[in-house]
């Protein structure tokens, strides 16, 4: 069924994904050692469960989760916890974490743990399984899930959203997903709407992605009655917001939920590892990424264990030689990597890598000339020009109060229409931190 997109604004960039969405997911071996955070989502870190010197086996834990919201860590491999110290991440935080080689000869099969019955489980025993599996927001957000899925009192889930609209230029990680896992996919639905007895299911893409919706849909039993919504592909289209939108016709107010407009939205890989891990009882021990970009030879989708290093990965898939910058996630909402020294970890979907040719060109900011573009591109109807105009003036506490930058997602649409090239994402987070470290110093909610 097509839609049109309900939201204004947005843009048209080039998807790029012609390269790497014909490409079949391929297995990716064992880096020497794992790099292996005890935060990879967001929440309390894991404690550690293991010690210097331990054995592990394949998918045994690595971390406890340290209270509601926190998951457990699970070993990538069979391997030798060499240290457990400090790591570089994708963040730029060091944080706590489990050095792991795996063993040279190991089969690294994963036995299985408790399995989670679908048919006869309860929905608190489907969300204590998925917070014991580790499952976060596999779409960049890394939000543990069993807590998305606790509902406030008095909440209803009226349309569970399967999000499956990877508006990202480059990344082709969940339209592999639903092409290759789609019996996955089918039995996530079926443990969430029983985990939170929706009323309705729905897997939305965007209209490039419309065979891979086809997959899923002819893995599901009709009984099942999961809807599909095709969207135009239309950039920022997945975002959580304008596909409710798009989808409900609701608008979630500022500073509240999905829930409070009846909605739950899981992105389509989240969905996929629930109904893979879940029966074996598992937890996460790799992910599918996209690794692609001008800079890279091998580009395609590939199951990736968690801890492996950047820098092994990109040697692994090889590069130009005049590899310039690499992106985690995509070019718009990603952002070029300080460090290839870091670990993926399971909020990861993909990294674009460009080469001297794509970013020599790029031009250098001119002042802003009040066109009004960014203005209209936004799609949240915000207004860029004064929010960066008081950025450059370091009125963050205005840009809050009266230009709602918390509401700001940091899509790119406004920096990417900009005639003078103004880098106004990287000024509402520059603002955006300078708000946090304010706010922690005065017990404030913090700007996210
Ligand atoms: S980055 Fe923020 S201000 Fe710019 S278009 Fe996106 S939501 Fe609007
Ligand atoms: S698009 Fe750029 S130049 Fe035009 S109003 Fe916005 S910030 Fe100013």
């Amino acid at each position: 069924m097509w839609r049109r997109a309900a939201f204004t604004g947005g843009i048209d960039p080039q998807t790029h994904k012609e390269r790497t969405r014909r490409e079949p997911i391929r297995q990716f071996p064992f880096a020497p050692l794992l790099l292996v955070p005890l935060k990879q989502h967001a929440g309390s870190a894991a404690l550690p469960a293991v010690r210097e010197g331990d054995e592990v086996e394949r998918g045994e834990l690595l971390g406890r989760a340290d209270g509601d919201l926190s998951v457990p860590v699970h070993a990538p491999a069979a391997g030798r916890v060499e240290r457990i110290a400090l790591m570089p991440t994708v963040s730029g935080v060091m944080v706590e974490g489990v050095y792991l080689a795996p063993f040279p000869g190991s089969t690294q099969e994963v036995p299985s743990g408790k399995p989670c019955d679908l048919d006869t489980a309860t929905p608190a025993a489907i969300i204590d399984a998925i917070a014991d599996a580790g499952i976060v927001g596999l779409g960049g957000a890394a939000f543990p899930t069993h807590a998305k899925l606790r509902l406030p009192e008095g909440k209803r889930v009226r349309l569970l959203i399967v999000n499956g609209a990877e508006c990202e230029p480059y990344l082709t990680t969940d339209y592999r997903v639903m092409l290759e896992q789609s019996a996955d996919v089918v039995r996530g639905m079926r443990y969430l709407r029983k985990a939170v007895a929706a009323d309705d299911v729905v897997l939305a893409v965007e209209a490039w992605a419309s065979e891979a919706a086809d997959a899923v849909i002819t893995a599901a039993p009709p009984e099942l009655g999961i809807g599909v919504r095709v969207l135009p592909t239309h950039y920022p289209q997945g975002a959580e917001k304008l596909l409710i939108n798009a989808l409900l016709s609701a608008e979630v107010p500022p500073g509240g939920l999905p829930i409070d407009v009846g909605a739950l939205c899981v992105n389509v890989a989240t969905v996929a590892e629930i109904g893979r891990l879940l029966p074996f009882g598992r937890g996460i021990q790799e992910r599918v990424v996209t690794i692609t970009g001008p800079g890279v030879i091998d580009a395609g989708n590939y199951r990736i264990p968690i801890g492996t290093p950047l820098r092994f990965a990109l040697e692994h898939v090889g590069t130009d030689p005049a590899l310039s910058s690499v992106f985690l996630g995509g070019p718009m909402m990603g952002q070029p990597l300080a460090s290839l020294d870091v670990p993926i970890t399971k909020g990861i979907s993909g990294f674009v890598a460009f080469t001297l040719a794509e970013t020599k060109g790029r031009q250098r900011p001119w002042p802003c000339i009040h066109c009004g573009r960014c203005v209209t591109a936004c799609p949240l109807g915000l207004n860029p020009c004064q929010l960066g105009l008081l950025a450059r003036h370091g009125e963050v506490e205005l840009m809050r109060s009266d230009f709602h930058l918390d509401q700001c997602f940091e899509c790119g649409c406004c920096a990417y229409v900009c005639p003078s090239h103004i880098p106004l994402v990287q000024e509402f987070r520059a603002a955006k931190a300078q708000l946090r470290r304010a706010d922690s110093r005065t017990g404030n909610d913090v700007a996210t």
